[in-house]
């Protein structure tokens, strides 16, 4: 008998599959970005689980903000838009949309538009020459001349340092939670007011519970929608778009890469004046309904007989079953546990935020960031879902200028940001320099 083991025996490398781009998360901006990609003809992986944050990290009652016009995914040959999903389901258009809606719409667009969505995830992404080796959470390992990070919102959970001692079990983020009738005849404690808090604070008093919210500054409640009502003086003065009525938005959805021509200052300065809101149809399940403590802070909170007690500015005390963190999400590549430590060193950050250049490519060239991550260099639009056409067409045209070189129309369009960039530049210049803008700062 032979002592050299039968190769079949012998530990085999994984085979290595070699991809144009690969792209990390199946969501909104991941999904549409791929269908570009592919759109252009070149291979395309995508990993991750399709629609996954509104599947498994949203309230599963939760209704849309967005118009569903507003909440289209992008594919090159504009086939699969929310409108054609209407027609060919048993959905009709409405306001607000049902999230069970969208996620069938998003599952739809899928099988259409990407049909190879592999669900495992990324567990790991280095660069080695000039291509990025990405391991799988089962093995396998995949190489591509690109990558683009589609991975969200849910990494980026923020939790204040202050509450970090509150054991799982007493104390959740608003994104791990699906179904919130397990709080059925609970007190809960909800910290934030924005966006989340109040969905969060109107659909547990829906399930059952009984709700505190403790926000920092009044929540902002927005008027009734009136979109399809508002006069013609109305939406001159204040267009429809997709964000919100008004020019600012406007000019954010129309001409989507202007935000990125000014200099890092002026777009901070934008960015921090962003404040998220209550929908207006919220008002019925939260006034009268949940304990608001508008205006103050959670001064303590500590662990007492299985239960939180929480100490509120405004001097009450309440003893809660669980704490929701409605407290919003907050940009730090360090948080993407798949980036490989040696990758991570190589991409330049600025408060943990990656550096991206107008085509939403990082220092490390090949690696682009969409969504969430884009949006201190690109501005509020890529908070939605509404940004996802710009962005992936953006991000298809730069992975293929790298392959095939610039065509003469790309050349122009290059020659043209250069020019608005500069304009923009010397009109910053000329506001930094006026009296008005100085005491806004
Ligand atoms: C409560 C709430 C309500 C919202 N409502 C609206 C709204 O009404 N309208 C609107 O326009 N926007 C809304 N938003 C914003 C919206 O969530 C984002 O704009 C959108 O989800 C961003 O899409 P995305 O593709 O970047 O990420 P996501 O939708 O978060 O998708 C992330 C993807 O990454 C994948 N992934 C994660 N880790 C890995 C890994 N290691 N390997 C591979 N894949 C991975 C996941 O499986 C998933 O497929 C809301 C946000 C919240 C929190």
């Amino acid at each position: 008998m032979s002592l050299v083991p039968h190769l079949a025996f012998l530990p085999q490398p994984s085979p290595v599959t070699q991809y144009d781009a690969v792209v990390v998360g199946a969501g909104p901006y991941g999904l549409s970005t791929a269908a570009h990609l592919i759109g252009r003809g070149l291979t395309v992986a995508v990993f991750g689980k399709t629609f996954e944050f509104w599947r498994n990290h949203m309230p599963k009652d939760m209704l849309l903000r967005s118009h569903w016009w507003a909440t289209n995914l992008s594919d090159p040959g504009r086939q699969y838009g929310f409108e054609r999903y209407f027609r060919e389901s048993k959905y009709q258009k409405c306001f607000p949309v049902p999230l069970e809606a969208f996620i069938d719409y998003g599952l739809w667009f899928q099988k259409r538009a990407v049909p190879h969505v592999d669900e495992t995830y990324v567990s790991s992404i280095q660069r080695e020459g000039n291509h990025f080796v990405l391991t799988l959470e089962d093995g396998r390992t995949v190489q591509s001349a690109v990558v683009v990070m589609a991975i969200g919102v849910y990494y980026y959970a923020h939790w204040p340092e202050e509450f970090g001692h509150l054991p799982s079990g007493l104390a959740s983020h608003s994104c791990q939670h699906n179904d919130l009738g397990r709080f059925k005849g609970q007190q809960v404690l909800v910290v934030g007011g924005g966006a989340s808090g109040t969905d969060y604070a109107a659909l547990l008093h829906e399930a059952g519970a009984s709700v505190h919210v403790v926000t920092h500054r009044p929540i902002l409640w927005f008027g009734p929608d009136r979109t399809n009502e508002r006069t013609i003086r109305e939406r001159i003065l204040a267009p429809n778009n997709g964000i919100a009525p008004g020019w600012p938005s406007w000019i954010l959805e129309h001409v989507p890469f202007f935000f990125n021509l000014f200099p890092q200052e002026a777009k901070d300065k934008y960015n921090s004046n962003y404040q998220s809101g209550a929908t207006d149809w919220l008002r019925e399940g939260i006034i009268g309904k949940a304990t608001l403590h508008e205006g103050h802070r959670v001064v303590t909170m500590s662990v007492v007989e299985g239960k939180v007690d929480a100490v509120i500015s405004d001097g009450a005390k309440v003893r809660v079953d669980h704490v929701i963190m409605a407290t919003g999400y907050k940009v730090d590549i360090g948080k993407l546990t798949m980036i490989h430590p040696s990758l991570l060193g190589e991409i330049k950050t600025d408060m943990s935020i990656p550096l991206l250049n107008h085509r939403f490519e990082s220092s490390v060239p090949g690696l682009y960031f969409v969504g969430l991550t884009s949006v201190r260099a690109f501005g509020p639009l890529y908070r939605f879902v509404v940004g996802c056409k710009a962005a992936a067409r953006r991000v298809a045209s730069s992975v293929t200028r790298k392959r095939v070189g610039r065509s003469p129309a790309a050349a122009a369009e290059d020659l043209l940001e250069i020019v608005m960039r500069r304009s923009a530049r010397a009109c910053f210049r000329a506001l930094k320099n006026n009296s008005i803008y100085q005491r806004s700062l």
